[in-house]
């Protein structure tokens, strides 16, 4: 791997790709000279190691924005559920404190500021101009539709929209993040960029 990171990325539980990591800590990069990075879905905190290494000593914050009470795949008898982020004193999942624990190691607990929350009602009176957005979170239709309609709107001209989960093909996996990823291409907002593995990129025009 062409960068260097604070940790072994590969001891972070997650589902993100070296290329698709790689892919986020370039844009990052450049887009934190723009503005804040927000990111939709952290889980532990691997794809949150990327952009915040990448917005470390720049003036700029990564916003992980995450209920830490999983997606629907995540959840107990689901196929991802994984039982070591399970409180079962309220019988449900709980990955914010292996999120916490990950910012730490890393060192990244003065470029991170946690957003623990929905992502409807973290964008609930937002007002930042954002540098780049990372949508990472639910899978659901309803999800991916509010996450695109609640963050779109809020990156600065010349700054990035990246769309986790694409599959242009609907036997490759499902198809909510790949119809938000249609929505920007058709809202002519944006100029597309090459897709890196799963990872779709614009940037605002
Ligand atoms: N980016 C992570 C993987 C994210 S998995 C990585 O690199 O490994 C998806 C995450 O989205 C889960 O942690 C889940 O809790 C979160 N999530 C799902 N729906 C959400 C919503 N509506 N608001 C906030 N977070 C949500
Ligand atoms: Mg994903």
């Amino acid at each position: 791997m062409s960068i260097e990171l604070p940790i072994d990325i590969d001891q972070i539980k997650g589902f993100l790709a070296e290329d698709e990591g790689e892919a986020l800590f370039n844009f990052a990069q450049q887009s934190a000279q723009l503005g804040p990075v927000l990111e939709v879905g952290s889980y532990c905190g691997k794809s949150t190691v990327y952009l915040g290494e990448a917005c470390k000593g720049s003036p700029n914050v990564v916003y992980a924005v995450d209920h830490h009470r999983g997606s629907e795949e995540h959840q107990l008898g689901e196929e991802y559920h994984d039982p070591d982020l399970y409180d079962s004193s309220v019988e449900l999942m709980d990955s914010f404190k292996a999120f916490r624990s990950t910012m730490r190691a890393a060192g990244l607990e003065d470029t991170v500021v946690p957003i623990v929350a929905s992502s409807a009602l973290a964008s609930k009176g937002w007002n930042t101009p954002l540098g780049m957005v990372f949508i990472d979170g639910g899978h659901s239709e309803e999800a991916a539709q509010t996450d695109y309609r609640s963050w779109v709107s809020h990156i600065k001209p010349g700054g990035i929209l990246a769309i986790h989960d694409i599959f242009p093909n609907p036997a490759d996996g499902g198809q909510a993040p790949y119809n938000i990823w249609k929505l920007a291409k058709a809202s002519g907002l944006f100029e597309e960029l090459p897709m890196v593995n799963t990872l779709g990129l614009f940037r605002r025009k």
